[in-house]
């Protein structure tokens, strides 16, 4: 895969990066009701020798900062600077909702439902437009760097695009404890890149707003994985004690709370659940009912919603087999 790329240099909004080079090169948006420029920092790394060109993309949605982190963890320490190829890495590309604490831009738009973008539209859609015509024609693929949305805790995993082989290899190779294909949605990113041709994997690890270490060792595993499977890199120091498997899941599915009620969970997220297990209950506040909730198939639970008050049909528990 990717193996006859050659050498090139990476043009971004006017600025080229040669092979050998670094450099910072910033994507002004718009401004702050106060005037303030903000601009879409965008970090690339050009090595000598000739090899595929990676995105690495995080905070597309601007309260998921698990990608944000893996990012500043991974530029601390130089893994970028690649034997083979290039790196562009994109650390926080909705800086607006990361300031709010949101995963929106300050109207309510989702950037990842606004690609491939407009020009001079608003917020979002402006976002998304100059990923998609600076930053997607100089890429071969990428990965996006996602938490949980919401209080939804994901245990780390990678969805992949089901009809794009390169893309299930590389959601392989990543090595979360899990991986499975989920259907393109209309105006996301990935759809985006999809219809050009790059494939795109997604890491979703944690809950928005919240550091999970677990999550941020794996996603920086998975991308020395990655950069080591299209020989970016030639070897990694693990961080992760080796796992033998990461579980391909060939079918998924959302538990949802059979009433209203609080929300008592009763597994560990990530673990193996057999069928008719009890994995958690909706209680009143008054001890007058407990309904459970109970496994229908053998298989993982790997989100787990971290609300404690839900209402009938709010998800509770995402599995999968
Ligand atoms: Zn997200």
């Amino acid at each position: 895969m990717f193996e006859d790329s050659e050498n090139k240099d990476i043009s971004i909004h006017g600025e080229t990066v040669k092979p050998g080079e670094a450099k910072w090169i910033k994507i002004p948006i718009d401004r702050l009701p106060t005037g303030t420029l903000i601009d879409i920092p965008i970090y690339v790394f050009n090595a000598q020798q000739p090899g595929p060109t990676l995105l690495v993309q995080g905070g597309l949605h601007g309260d998921e900062i698990n990608g944000v982190e893996i990012i500043r963890r991974m530029l601390f320490e130089g893994c970028y600077k690649i034997k083979r190829g290039a790196v562009i890495v994109l650390p926080l590309l909705n800086i607006f909702g990361f300031v709010h604490f949101s995963r929106q831009v300050p109207d309510g738009k989702d950037v990842n439902r606004s690609f491939p973008g407009v020009k001079n539209g608003s917020l979002a859609a402006r976002i998304a437009y100059e990923v998609t015509h600076n930053v997607l024609p100089q890429v071969d693929f990428g990965i996006d760097l996602h938490t949980g949305g919401a209080q939804r805790h994901n245990h780390p995993q990678i969805r992949y695009t089901e009809s794009m082989p390169e893309s299930k290899k590389l959601a392989e190779v990543f090595h979360a404890p899990f991986y499975f294909a989920t259907p393109l949605i209309s105006k996301s990113f990935r759809k985006t890149a999809y219809d050009r041709k790059i494939p795109i994997i997604v890491f979703e690890g944690g809950e928005s707003m919240r550091f999970d270490e677990y999550a941020i060792k794996e996603g920086i595993q998975g991308v020395l994985n990655v950069m080591k499977f299209v020989g970016m890199i030639d070897k990694i120091d693990p961080m992760l004690i080796e796992r033998k498997e990461s579980e391909l899941l060939t079918k998924h599915k959302w538990l949802r709370a059979p009433t209203a009620g609080m929300f008592v969970p009763q597994v560990l997220n990530g673990s193996s659940i057999k069928k008719g297990e009890v994995l958690g209950f909706v209680t009143d506040t008054f001890a007058s009912y407990c309904e459970e909730v109970k496994a229908p198939y053998n298989g993982f639970v790997f989100c787990i919603n971290n609300q404690a008050v839900v209402n009938q049909g709010d998800a509770l528990f995402h599995i999968g087999q």
